[in-house]
């Protein structure tokens, strides 16, 4: 166990969004004893071309719950209905209570501005809620926080209004298995929906031992794309000899409205970086 264990809240609008966007670095936290729990807003009973509503709501639930086994952290689903998220007051003060609750030092989120709405909005209610949760008056049966954590944004390629500024990035190597297991997990979304949504269904094997690796080689590119786009970052976080070596790689970027992320306690949060 870590000497001061950290709460890591990794927020997302769907439930494969925290495993897909920080589920290496999550994996990376529960390694060493710190607490991690994922949380999708949504209960994604919107995301499949053939099922819906609440038996699709619950393979989902149950999907995301065994992805947080994979990666050893708590993984829960909300239930407000998947595509339909709005910045609302009512789940602003949802968003507040869990973030009270929990009692986080680390929240990651989506960026406020990226293709799916439910993404933005569940940007926009983590945002909105940042400051409230320090306002005793506002969610009053839930007691406020003396601090805001420290909020960053997980990546995305998205270019307008301005691209991802990577302050974090975390070598994911040594864990880049079981975050293929987290995502291995969402058999609805992996190889059903997005396949379908994309139209490369036809590419899924059946079986599941060659979906497991399809599903690898699809990832593989992906998290290399990372590690190379901040391979700069990686050398001033794990010195130029590791970081030049890093195959994958997640990456954060601070937001303005949490608690500041500095190059002091940039090495408390992410307790990864051994030169
Ligand atoms: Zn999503």
């Amino acid at each position: 166990m870590a000497n001061n264990p950290l709460n890591i809240l990794i927020i997302g609008a769907h439930p494969d969004d925290p495993d897909y966007s920080a589920g290496g670095t999550a994996a990376l936290y529960a390694q060493r004893g710190h607490r991690v729990k994922m949380v999708s807003l949504t209960n994604g009973d919107a995301g499949h071309h053939e099922q819906g509503g609440a038996p699709l709501a619950w393979r989902r639930r149950i999907e995301a719950a065994n992805a947080g086994k994979a990666l050893g952290v708590e993984y829960i689903t909300l239930d407000i209905h998947d595509g339909a998220l709005l910045p609302s007051l009512e789940n602003r003060n949802l968003v507040i209570a869990i973030i009270r609750e929990f009692q986080p030092d680390l929240i990651t989120i989506h960026r406020p501005n990226d293709y799916h709405p439910d993404h933005r909005y569940a940007s926009q209610l983590v945002q909105d809620a940042s400051y409230m949760v320090t306002v005793p008056n506002v969610v009053s049966h839930v007691p406020h926080l003396r601090t805001m954590p420290v909020i960053v944004h997980t990546w995305d390629h998205f270019q307008k209004p301005y691209p991802f500024q990577a302050d974090v990035v975390v070598a994911i190597d040594a864990v880049v298995e079981a975050k293929v297991d987290a995502l291995h997990c969402h058999t609805s979304q992996m190889y059903e929906w997005l396949p379908y949504n994309g139209r490369y269904l036809e590419q899924v094997p059946a079986n599941l031992a060659e979906r497991r690796a399809w599903l690898r080689q699809r990832q593989d590119a992906r998290l290399r794309r990372v590690a190379d786009l901040y391979r700069a970052k990686l050398g001033e976080l794990y010195g130029t000899a590791r970081g030049d070596q890093v195959q994958y790689a997640e990456a954060f970027e601070a937001c303005e409205y949490g608690s500041p992320l500095t190059s002091e306690n940039v090495q408390t949060l992410f307790p990864f970086f051994t030169k």
